[in-house]
């Protein structure tokens, strides 16, 4: 009975297939189209908030994030998922107009809170850009913000020097009229 019972044992150690796997050393392969947590690139996220109004679970909620482009993204307001609420049924990603969010093949989501699993832009950012990069990106938008002020009051100016002429053009006509 005992060698027939390790007969058995050397058989099946040697001759199946894996069942069981060591994990989280060995990790299982994921279908192509996982629906794990999600990817952002940052560097393109333009901060609409198309897809927090999209989800049918209100689960994502715009946060601010300093890695982004102040270019693109002027409020610098990224999205922040609650995994506790995501059904990951990817409309957030459909509706993203500029394809920056993605579903991952990231699975394993845990934690003590609540608030652990709620996973800001720092957490599902795969692209983002450098401190040396943000500086530069802020100091352009910068420049482009004071350019479009003052090109705003010259145009204002200029605005009120045509309503001023008129308004004195105005005022010369019925003289001219009555001595005509
Ligand atoms: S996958 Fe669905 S439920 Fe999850 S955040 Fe996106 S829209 Fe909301
Ligand atoms: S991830 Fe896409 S839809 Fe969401 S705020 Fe950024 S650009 Fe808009």
């Amino acid at each position: 009975m005992v060698l027939k019972s390790l007969k058995y044992t050397l058989k099946t150690a040697l001759t199946t297939t894996e069942v069981t796997r060591l994990y989280p050393e060995v990790m299982m392969e994921l279908p192509a189209n996982e629906r794990g947590i999600h990817e952002l690139d940052a560097t393109t996220c333009i901060g609409c908030g198309s897809c927090a109004r999209v989800c049918p679970n209100s689960c994502i909620e715009m946060v601010p994030y300093k890695y982004g482009n102040p270019l693109k993204n002027r409020k610098m307001q990224f999205p922040q998922i609650d995994y506790g609420r995501c059904t990951f049924c990817g409309l957030c990603v459909d509706e993203c107009p500029v394809s920056c969010l993605k579903m991952g093949k990231r699975t394993e989501i845990a934690g003590w809170d609540r608030k652990d699993i709620v996973y800001g832009p720092d957490r599902i950012a795969v692209k983002k850009f450098s401190d040396k990069e943000v500086a530069e990106l802020e100091a352009e938008a910068k420049r482009q913000a004071e350019e479009k002020k003052k090109a705003a009051a010259a145009a204002a100016k200029e605005k009120a020097a045509k309503a001023k002429g008129k308004e004195n053009k105005a005022k010369t006509k019925p003289s001219e009229g009555g001595e005509a």
